[in-house]
């Protein structure tokens, strides 16, 4: 469903890559980007501004990471506050210390309450729980059978006026809060520790229809009171959530229709205007297309970067500040680079994970890239026995390693002396480079000696 919002975010942030530093106008034509990116899917637009203004104001503040370049750090910025628009932390359903927990189903009729109260009976029951479904929507023909036959296929009671007897037209004279009230009652008695009530909608949000649910909450007093809402409906999303979350006060969102071709924005507003989480999303008819819904995933999925993001975690977590300091040090005092820094160069890099995945990730790289595309993990081993295999004084002056050096070492760590000569070849390139960054301002943001 993100597809659309996904591919331009993902070609905004392509436009970043390889960028050394970001200038106010790159951010300023980022924001323009990301805005209309969003404005597109159907966000909004209170939350598109609101949005734009966190991502500038975090991007042009943003410290100078050592390990992030520019445009990893913008990408890190929009997921944190994507994250953040969805609702934060993912949420679960807060069941009541005394049974039975009451859950309440709220929404506009075709949101999809109905089939979300048999998928939620039938995830509810496969966790260990005994629900009752309460059919309360009296209003749609049709709705209560409809509610039987999800409860049938979850395997679970429905709890239904006269149920089974009663004809379309009696049923519609019901009152549904006494129907709620005796559900809730027969729940007690057959001790079903959850009672999820499923609620009559209208087409459009009116005056009855708040009163009928809101007077359903207080009667059984609700513990959840989830409002479901169609993925499709786009910019009305945010009108009909405000509404809901004042006539009702629910306590969370359930996004339905996640399955279709909505552009996504009723996902990324409506948490975000009302302040309440998204807790679930639907997506099919199917008793088992339904989950839990985790803004963090949801903000990956959006950005189609899981593993550009989790790099970027890895290379946080797994900066050596310490090395890169010594690093630093060594190009401000015009030391020259040896074999033993070129090694611990690549020791850095082989715990930021595999090499393979990481090209794609280092903007300005292209020097060596084609160099680490040959570089699989196996041959850090081999430069390590290399270069072990050396004694302090070649390490730290290779340029006297001549010919019977070379078979000497080749020897000590088992390899072929054609290795011993392609490793020092690389290693002129590498120190090449590092002067060249020590005479242009020091290292990159990014890898060390890598970016
Ligand atoms: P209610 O009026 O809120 O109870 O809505 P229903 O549960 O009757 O759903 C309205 C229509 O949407 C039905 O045809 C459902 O089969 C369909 N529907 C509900 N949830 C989903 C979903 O997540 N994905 C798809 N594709 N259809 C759904």
């Amino acid at each position: 469903m993100f597809n659309s919002l996904s591919d331009r975010l993902t070609a905004t942030f392509k436009n970043l890559k390889g960028k050394g530093r970001l200038s106010e106008a790159d951010i300023d034509g980022t924001a323009r980007e990301i805005r209309r990116a969003l404005l597109d899917a159907d966000v909004a637009v209170p939350v598109v501004r609101q949005f734009i203004a966190k991502i500038k104001a975090r991007a042009l503040g943003a410290e100078v990471s050592e390990a992030l370049n520019p445009g990893q750090q913008v990408v890190k910025i929009v997921n944190e506050e994507l994250v953040g628009i969805l609702g934060g932390k993912t949420r679960e359903l807060a069941f009541a210390k005394q049974p039975p927990t009451i859950i309440m189903l709220a929404g506009l009729q075709g949101a999809g309450k109905t089939t979300l109260a048999g998928k939620l009976a039938y995830r509810l029951k496969n966790q260990g729980h005994t629900p009752l479904l309460v059919a309360c929507d009296l209003q749609r023909p049709n709705a209560v059978n409809q509610l039987q036959v999800g409860g049938q296929r979850a395997g679970v009671p429905v709890y239904a006026p006269h149920p089974g007897v009663s004809s379309e037209a009696e049923v519609a004279t019901g009152d549904p809060v006494a129907v709620a009230r005796d559900g809730v009652a027969q729940a007690r008695q057959a001790l079903h520790d959850v009672v999820i009530i499923d609620t009559a909608g209208r087409l459009g949000v009116d005056e009855e229809l708040m009163r009928q649910a809101s007077d359903i909450r207080t009667a059984v007093g609700a513990h959840e009171v989830l409002f479901v809402i169609d993925a499709m409906i786009g910019q009305d999303a945010v009108a009909t959530a405000q509404a809901f979350d004042e006539g009702v006060d629910f306590t969370g969102v359930v996004l339905s229709k996640l399955d279709g071709d909505a552009r996504g924005g009723a996902a990324l507003s409506v948490a975000s205007v009302t302040g309440k989480p998204v807790m679930y999303a639907s997506t099919g008819e199917g008793l088992k297309d339904f989950e839990v819904f985790h803004p963090d995933r949801m903000a990956r999925r959006i950005l189609d970067m899981g593993d550009v993001l989790s790099l970027i975690e890895q290379a946080e977590a797994s900066w050596d500040k310490g090395e890169a300091a010594k690093m630093a040090k060594k190009f401000a005092d015009q030391e020259d680079f040896t074999l033993e820094d070129f090694l611990a160069q690549m020791q850095q890099l082989k715990k930021m994970g595999s090499m393979k995945k990481l090209l794609g990730m280092m903007p300005g790289a292209q020097g060596m890239r084609k160099e680490l595309e040959q570089f699989d993990d196996s041959s850090l081993g081999r430069i390590e026995a290399i270069i072990y295999s050396m004694t302090p004084h070649e390490r730290a002056a290779p340029k006297i390693i001549n010919g019977s050096r070379r078979a000497r070492i080749a020897k000590g760590s088992g390899v072929h002396v054609s290795e011993i000569n392609q490793l020092l070849e690389r290693f002129g390139q590498a120190q090449k480079m590092m002067k060249r960054m020590a005479s242009g301002g020091g290292m990159p943001a990014g890898m060390p000696g890598m970016g």
